[in-house]
């Protein structure tokens, strides 16, 4: 049994361990206590500082920062204030956000506004704003929902982009458009003709494409500069594009290229006042630095759905009509057609023949005479070009020099036939036959100065003819096509002692005082003049003719008239005092093998 005393001590003992339990844990929990107001006092801290760093950032952001709440602006950092043009007497605070977007996105706005608070991820949108002052500019724009002074609100972020879209539009317009003429260029044609041909197959109609080339647009470059040709083209561009209906594209498709795309529809028709209207824009003289131009066009055009399908179809059918039509003496306007693809087949046969006919000794000479009205004699013959293809069969100049004008080749041809041609006529005179002058045809691409001269030299040279023997024919156009190249190299072979004649005279234009100033030997009536000497319905060629040979012999020229057919025009033209004269009637182009015996058994006194 415990005694008073001890169960006292006891108790004592128990209090004081209690009392010490409850110290124990009273330091503890106030450790605890401190470590958690430490914490808290660190995260405050924290706090402050990020929303120290976030004021800093959004006061120093580049970007545009705005939040709104209610509709109104109710804050605006410094760079939107910049942006939007705040100033003392237009506040961007407490201004409606939606005036400050540009009218047409006003109801994007509102709605985007109202949509920000459900995203987690703000979306960038692209937007026309509006400023204080009422000017628009492009920007780009993210929103975003937050809390604002205890209040639902949404922050904006906006960036001025107009700069950016404007450089992206320049890409775009350079990219599709040409830099010169500001048309659209090739590939964006490309593009509008697949829409219109889209459009037209919706619908049912046609589309045409038409390829238009500038005629003889190099030689305006030659002569005034490539300053002028721009210039030109520039001109014609507008005019093509005024001519054009709203609907209707042009476009540049190189050089001197351009290519229409024209809709058709239940009012819209390629009627021949259309093609007409296109056409007289482009002929319609341009002065351009105080020269005045006058250019001409030559159109090919390619109908949807019926001459191709797809756009390349198109441009390729109408290219090659555009080729036709300046084929056929320019300024002209041709439709495709299936034909045509077949001439075209044919001319790509001469095309691919043509570079190996000489080297294949397939071209040959035959010679015409050309008989004096005086003596009845044969004082020249002309030599004229003839191709015998094995695949083609015989081919006459028309149909193949003026491909090989368009290559080098023509040089070589043009070489050769000199050659032969004196070769030949060397040959008549060892065999006792006489001197015979013997006339050689020149085209376009032959008359370009030094090239020439040194062909003639040294084919004169190697046949040891005298130059006076040898007669160049050239064709009036030609001639005055470049007329200062014209008496520089006509100088020079006048100069060598070579002849000179004018062929086909009376068929181009010819400017009379340029005429007198060339050194020219003969002229040449063309043959649509003689023929209409036996027409008892033209009542005007003998006083044409007339003119033609007294023209000439004031000019100090002989005269020869050409493709004499019938003994009519044969008493008539001797009438009218021409010199001599050639055609069918005292013979057709011959071989040189029949030269001889031709010169041997020709009796003056039979001809005439
Ligand atoms: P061109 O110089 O006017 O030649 C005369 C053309 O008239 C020749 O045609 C000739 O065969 C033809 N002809 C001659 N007499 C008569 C006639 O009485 N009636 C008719 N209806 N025609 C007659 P071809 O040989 O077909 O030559 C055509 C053109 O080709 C020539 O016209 C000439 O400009 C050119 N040519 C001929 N040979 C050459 C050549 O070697 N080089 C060049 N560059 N052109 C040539
Ligand atoms: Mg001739
Ligand atoms: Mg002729």
């Amino acid at each position: 049994m415990n005694s008073p005393e001890e169960l006292h001590a006891r108790q004592l003992a128990r209090e004081s361990r209690a009392r010490e339990e409850a110290e124990r844990l009273l330091e503890e929990k106030s450790l605890e206590l401190f470590l958690e107001m430490q914490e808290r006092q660190r995260a405050l801290d924290a706090l402050r500082e990020s929303e120290e760093r976030y004021r800093l950032m959004v006061e120093l952001s580049p970007d545009a920062i705005l939040i709104e709440s209610e509709g109104k602006v109710v804050f605006a950092n410094e760079a939107a204030k910049k942006l939007f043009l705040d100033s003392e007497s237009l506040r961007l605070l407490g201004q409606s956000v939606l005036d400050l977007a540009a009218e047409a996105y006003r109801e994007q706005v509102a709605e985007r506004l109202s949509r920000a608070g459900q995203l987690t991820e703000p979306v960038q949108v692209e937007e026309i704003a509006k400023r204080l002052d009422g000017s628009h500019f492009e920007v780009s724009v993210r929103r975003a929902a937050l809390l604002y002074a205890g209040q639902p609100a949404r922050q904006i972020i906006a960036r001025d982009i107009s700069y950016r879209k404007r450089l992206e539009r320049e890409l775009a317009y350079q990219a599709t458009h040409d830099s010169l003429t500001g048309a659209i260029n090739r590939s964006s044609l490309i593009d509008k003709l697949n829409d219109a041909i889209g459009f037209a197959d919706r619908h049912g109609f046609p589309v045409w494409v038409a390829f238009v080339d500038l005629d003889r647009f190099k030689q305006v470059n030659d002569r005034f500069g490539h300053a002028v040709g721009d210039t030109l083209l520039r001109v014609i561009t507008d005019r093509l594009t005024n001519a054009l209906r709203r609907d209707d594209t042009l476009g540049r498709y190189g050089g001197d290229e351009f290519v229409l795309v024209l809709r058709g529809g239940p009012e819209n028709h390629l009627t021949p006042g259309v093609i007409e209207r296109l056409m007289d824009s482009v002929c319609e003289p341009v002065t351009v630095d105080g020269h005045e131009l006058k250019v001409t066009c030559s159109i090919g055009i390619a109908t949807y759905p019926v001459d191709g399908r797809s756009a390349e179809t198109l441009m390729h059918h109408a290219d090659a009509a555009m080729y036709v039509a300046k084929e056929s003496g320019r300024n002209l306007c041709q439709f495709y057609n299936n034909e045509l693809n077949a001439q075209l087949q044919y001319r790509s046969t001469i095309e691919s023949e043509l570079p190996h006919a000489l080297e294949r000794k397939e071209f040959y000479l035959v010679y015409q005479p050309q008989i004096s009205l005086k003596t009845g004699r044969i004082e020249g013959v002309e030599a004229l070009l003839r191709w015998a293809s094995p695949r083609l069969g015989e081919l006459k100049p028309d149909q193949f020099i003026p491909l090989a004008e368009q290559t080098p080749l023509i040089n070589q041809i043009g070489d050769w036939v000199v050659r032969q041609a004196l070769q030949c006529a060397a040959q008549w005179e060892r065999d006792g036959l006489g001197s015979l002058r013997i006339g050689v045809n020149l085209s376009a691409r032959q008359l370009n100065g030094i090239e020439l001269l040194r062909i003639v030299q040294s084919a004169l040279d190697d046949s040891g003819l005298s130059p006076q023997r040898l007669e160049l024919e050239l064709t009036e156009s030609l001639m005055m096509s470049d007329i200062r190249l014209t008496l520089k190299t006509l100088n020079a072979l006048h100069k060598m002692g070579v002849q000179v004649a004018v062929d086909d005279f009376g068929t181009g234009y010819s400017s009379l005082v340029y005429l007198q100033r060339l050194p020219l030997n003969c002229l040449k009536i063309d043959r649509e003049f003689v023929s209409a000497l036996s027409d008892p319905a033209d009542r005007h060629a003998d006083a044409i003719v007339s003119t033609l040979i007294r023209l000439a012999h004031s000019l100090n020229l002989r005269v020869v008239a050409e493709g004499v057919e019938t003994r009519r025009q044969l008493e008539l033209l001797s009438k009218l005092g021409c010199d001599e004269i050639q055609g069918y009637l005292h013979g057709a182009p011959q071989r040189a093998e029949s030269i001889p015996d031709l010169l041997r058994t020709h009796l003056p006194s039979d001809w005439v």
